[in-house]
């Protein structure tokens, strides 16, 4: 009996963890869990040509680039390329198509078809539009970074090109709304966190990071100069896995420089801004960082 109650509450376990991912109509279980077909010109993608982004509709990931979409006239969205290492081509059961899969979470997408003379690429990605799901492109995102007392890494960001606003706060801890005493005696694990605003379109997030690394010294344990405790660890709080992808790389290339790294890469938390007299610290002093300086590590 006992024993059954431990499957019974894995399996309950299971279905609860799967809960965001099954989060589909009925329409979109057919095509993208059981390899189904929308009917031509039905999907809301179809006739859709705007900047941005194709996701998966299952797992979020970034799939499509709009750049790459044409008219067809097939009924279904094409693209002629898509992003790299995204989408995954596989035989299709019927023993001559190939279908494509979401490389992250297998979801059925449709099929790739070669040599119809479309675009110069002469591929067409054939995807239902029920297995996507579109983010038009913004000229602005944010980035989360911490690399001890955050006057100075605010400072530091605050003079790059294609920053459009920053400010200073906490993330990572397990309280809300944090004042600055509480954070600095390490009792609620938040760490100085600056947020940089920025456009993506003049800075991408690989240049914002390979800067983050180059204004504070990440091979520093729990600390940064004479800063010293949890709150002043370096950290690069990522908000998507391409952000993750990028700073590991990152890090990657720093240790087989040498450094060893103590960068900590971890998912984005809520944010909450510091008190108004941390905010633009260096700007309103007019003095410079006590510890942080640039060096080029790239
Ligand atoms: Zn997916």
């Amino acid at each position: 009996m006992k024993f059954v109650l431990i499957v019974l509450i894995l399996i309950l376990g299971v279905m609860i963890m799967n809960c965001k991912e099954n989060n589909l109509t009925e329409m979109e279980k057919y095509v993208i869990e059981k390899k189904g077909t929308e009917a031509p010109f039905s999907g809301k993608y179809v006739e859709h040509f705007e900047d941005g982004t194709y996701k998966c509709k299952k797992c979020g990931a970034e799939l499509f680039e709009s750049s790459g979409k044409f008219e067809s006239d097939c009924g279904w969205p094409s693209f002629d390329e898509a992003i790299a290492g995204a989408v995954k081509e596989i035989p299709d059961k019927d023993g001559y198509r190939t279908e494509i899969v979401c490389a992250n979470c297998g979801g059925h997408l449709g099929h790739v078809f070669t040599g119809e003379g479309f675009t110069d690429k002469n591929v067409r990605h054939c995807v239902n539009s029920v297995s996507l799901d579109f983010s038009a492109k913004t000229n602005e995102a944010k980035a989360y970074y911490a690399g001890g007392c955050f006057w100075g890494v605010e400072y530091y960001f605050q003079k790059l090109d294609g920053v459009k606003s920053t400010s200073v706060g906490f993330m990572g801890g397990k309280t809300e709304n944090p004042g600055y005493y509480e954070v600095v005696r390490g009792s609620t694990g938040h760490i100085e966190t600056t947020e940089v605003v920025y456009n993506p379109e003049v800075i991408s997030y690989e240049e914002l990071t390979k800067y983050f690394f180059e204004i504070h010294d990440p091979t520093q344990v729990d600390r940064q100069g004479p800063d010293i405790g949890e709150q002043y660890r370096s950290v690069v709080f990522y908000a998507t896995e391409q952000e993750k992808e990028t700073t590991l790389k990152l890090i990657d290339i720093l240790k087989k420089k040498g450094y060893s790294v103590a960068t900590v890469v971890q998912a984005a938390e809520p944010y909450y801004k510091a008190e108004n007299y941390h905010q633009d610290y260096y700007l309103k002093k007019g003095n410079l960082p006590y510890c942080h300086s640039y060096e080029k590590r790239f």
